[in-house]
């Protein structure tokens, strides 16, 4: 039946590319980040109260006599206000509903993909798709499994930062270093793990848009794809090199990048589009009428 609907459109065309680009999902993107920042934050907020009291044991102790002494005393004090933080950030984190949050950014990012996905085929074979036919077992499992995973990435991190903190702190004064310099380098270690979780946000919401459109893909009959870049400037030279060009979803390109000193370095990775670290390249579908399997909307 679906055979009779699109041939039409696959005259003087077989295979037939896609019409349209299908999108990016940049609004669940953006949703991640936004999570991924407010969840670092619940660390910031319950070390900015007791960060001046760990200072001020700090200096007291940098001025004192006995200097071995003294570590132990610093130890103590910096490890007791270290565990009100803790306690404090326990807390934030147990009331801040992290998995929630994940969740909706995973169906956010399930229906960015099935939004594009019923644009491609409306607007290249005519047709609609059955509304219910993508809530599957496949998706529902992809989307759970998703969930579970990123929640068991990001839950820890700030209590491990926290660790990471307490640390340079007691590091620090065995090596005498100014106080300033510390808190230098506590500010370091948050933006380092910020920027981590915001990077990790990224690349998860495109790895789940590159598994939940591959698999539309090839229930749908397609065995080709066209590799399609960004166009932005922050495409790399791989990225681009791909871009415009066919491949099949059983044979994935392998990935290289340029280095200044060895030129181009062969990977030994292969991926399809968004399956690379943070990749936001996309898959445009290529149609064959012969293995075409679409369910359409039957009162059309
Ligand atoms: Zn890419």
């Amino acid at each position: 039946m679906v055979q009779e609907a699109v041939r039409p459109k696959f005259r003087g065309s077989q295979p037939l590319k896609s019409k349209v680009v299908p999108r990016y999902p940049e609004s669940a993107e953006r949703e991640f980040q936004r999570v991924a920042r407010a969840y670092l934050k619940l660390l910031r907020d319950s070390l900015k109260d007791h960060l001046p009291a760990i200072m001020a044991a700090y200096k007291k102790e940098r001025h004192g006599d006995s200097r071995f002494d003294d570590a132990q005393d610093l130890n103590r004090e910096v490890r007791e206000e270290m565990q009100k933080v803790a306690e404090e950030l326990e807390q934030k984190i147990a009331a801040f509903g992290l998995y929630e949050f994940v969740e909706k950014v995973g169906k956010m990012t399930q229906r960015a993909s099935l939004r594009e996905w019923k644009r491609v085929v409306r607007e290249t074979l005519g047709i609609d798709l059955m509304d219910d036919y993508y809530k599957g077992d496949f998706y529902a499992e992809a989307l759970r499994r998703w969930v579970d995973e990123n929640v068991l990435k990001i839950k820890s991190i700030p209590a491990e930062t926290l660790g990471n903190m307490q640390q340079l702190i007691l590091d620090g004064f065995v090596h005498g270093m100014p106080m300033r310099e510390i808190q230098k380098a506590i500010q370091k270690e948050y933006g380092t793990t910020k920027s981590k979780a915001v990077l990790l946000a990224r690349d998860q919401v495109s790895t789940l848009n590159a598994q939940i459109s591959r698999q539309q893909q090839q229930d749908a009959g397609c065995s080709k794809y066209r590799w399609s870049d960004s166009r932005d400037g922050r495409v790399r030279d791989c990225h681009r090199s791909l871009n415009g060009k066919i491949f099949s979803w059983d044979n994935p390109p392998e990935m290289w990048y340029i280095t200044k000193k060895s030129g181009k370095v062969m990977t030994g990775r292969r991926c399809h589009p968004g399956e690379d670290h943070c990749c936001r390249c996309v898959a445009i579908p290529v149609f064959d009428i012969d293995t075409l399997d679409i369910p359409m909307k039957s009162d059309k």
